[in-house]
């Protein structure tokens, strides 16, 4: 079987998020499954493009709307990531520094989409399956039925896969020119509300759609910006598939990223020389608890909330507890995690960037994680965590529900809160510190977090056993 993901993010290539990490993991782990698996992703200009040298597979062009795009096929072994990898450059669209933030991302996006699908029907290239992951490449279900020039493509099956539903890449119409010729009668399938909506488009023309945890797939009925009804109508093709984790980038026991290496056995005083350097270097207190929030400054990660927990908690608390936080995004938020940090340094850490080094160091020297999330289709944070022994505290919503058991249940090795407030979520520290207090039950639950098993294995041979229902 062949099967091409198609994102517009891959690790270690160009990440910002959890789809690198997935985009980057997934392929691999199918292939030692089997299956013929590779990745097709924009050129960037980024270090990691530039530092191989790359064989060009092929070169083409097509009209944009009245512009005519050059484009040129790049190849990377698969010995370099596991996988066979091709990246596509359009001058001026991808050819960029960044993956995100730019006024054109539409135009970006449907210079990718048009330049995947004519590179592939002009070189005989035809996967059995077309993997596209977020709403960058939800045009493609609909191109390959209802697209002029690529009625050859038209049996490829396509699983759309949904990192998050909260972007769905809304266009106004007058962009409709720029898209490749389509059957105008088929429109409707392009609109919602009158706007071409790419993540809507692609639940309706995909053979199937998947989410990033079950639990997602059923909060997406009730809260979906606005797609709550096409997600209850189209969920006869929804499938749940929880995200795992690549161990070869993330074991303590072999991660060169961090300080002192450990497992399960030796996590005490592995954990507690990490928690040493790293806490030395960032300037606050290895004494108390650690407690880590890393990802975005984003509204649906909740950071707008992380400024007031501080507050709440220093002002009313004996101060046993140092926070460590690492992310960048809104400026608000990150402003006034700004003046929490200036009143109560140094029991407070922060690293205003994206730094992947300092997240592995981060995960192997805390002692907790922060999720307070509003919305969250599966979150990777809280899966290294546990690898890393560093029990999550998390908002129970999405996959983090599903990958979280609070310590009052069975088999429990975490601390869940339901609303989000700032009362709640002190309160699930509070928890955590009492917990942390208590030496041989916070060392169950560290050795307990360290042994499940939320590698790629599983989830990875689920995706095959769902591209073989499509093909059937
Ligand atoms: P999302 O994709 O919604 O941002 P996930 O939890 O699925 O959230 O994945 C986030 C990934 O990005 C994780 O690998 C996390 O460690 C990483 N990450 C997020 N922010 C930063 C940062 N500032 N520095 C380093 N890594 C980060």
């Amino acid at each position: 079987m062949n099967v091409i993901h198609l994102s517009v993010e891959c690790y270690p290539v160009a990440k910002v998020g959890g789809l690198a990490d997935v985009v980057g993991a997934l392929p691999k782990y199918q292939r030692k499954l089997g299956i013929d698996a590779s990745v097709v992703m924009p050129w960037y200009d980024k270090p990691f493009v530039k530092s191989y040298e790359l064989e060009i597979v092929a070169e083409g062009g097509f009209n944009q709307g009245s512009q005519y795009l050059d484009y040129t096929v790049f190849h990377l072994d698969e010995s370099i990531l596991g996988f066979p990898l091709y990246l596509i450059k359009v001058p001026g669209f991808l050819d960029r520094e960044e993956v995100y933030g730019y006024a054109d991302d539409s135009e970006q996006w449907l210079a990718f989409q048009h330049a995947f699908l004519h590179w592939i029907l002009n070189n005989n290239i035809r996967p059995d399956i077309i993997n596209c992951h977020d709403h960058h490449v939800g045009l493609i279900p609909f191109l390959l039925k209802h697209g002029n020039d690529f009625k050859e493509l038209s049996n490829i099956k396509t699983l759309f896969t949904i990192h998050n539903g909260q972007y769905q890449g809304w266009m106004n119409w007058n962009k409709g020119i720029l898209l490749p010729g389509f059957d105008t009668w088929k429109w409707g399938l392009l609109d919602w509300s009158g706007s071409i909506n790419p993540l809507s488009s692609a639940i309706r023309c995909c053979d199937a759609y998947s989410t990033v945890s079950e639990g997602y797939l059923g909060e997406l009925v009730h809260e979906a910006k606005g797609l709550e009804g096409l997600f209850i109508e189209q969920s006869y093709k929804a499938h749940g598939i929880v995200n795992g984790i690549d161990l070869d980038i993330w074991t303590p026991a072999n991660d060169p990223l961090i300080n002192s290496k450990y497992n399960a056995r030796t996590v005490k005083s592995g954990k507690k020389k990490n928690k040493q350097i790293f806490c030395e270097k960032s300037g606050i207190s290895s004494e108390g608890l650690l407690l880590t929030y890393i990802g975005r400054f984003a509204h649906e990660k909740g950071a707008d909330i992380l400024a007031a927990v501080m507050d709440n908690y220093y002002s009313n608390n004996e101060k046993k507890l140092t926070i460590f936080i690492l992310g960048s995004g809104d400026e608000q938020i990150q402003a006034d995690i700004k003046q929490v940090f200036s009143k109560y340094a140094p029991k407070i850490a922060v690293y205003f960037g994206y730094n992947e080094a300092l997240a592995h160091e981060a995960y192997a020297a805390s002692d907790v994680i922060l999720m307070p999330s509003r919305v969250e289709p599966c979150g990777l944070n809280q899966l290294y965590a546990l690898k890393y022994g560093t029990i999550p505290i998390v908002r129970g919503v999405g996959g983090l529900k599903d990958t979280v058991i609070d310590v009052n249940e069975e088999e429990g090795y975490g601390f869940v809160f339901k609303d989000f407030t700032v009362e709640s979520i002190v309160n699930a520290i509070q928890r955590a510190l009492d917990y942390y207090s208590k030496e041989k039950k916070w060392s169950d639950i560290t050795k307990k977090a360290m042994s499940l098993d939320f590698s790629w294995d599983k989830s990875a041979q689920k995706y095959i056993d769902l591209y073989n229902q499509l093909l059937k």
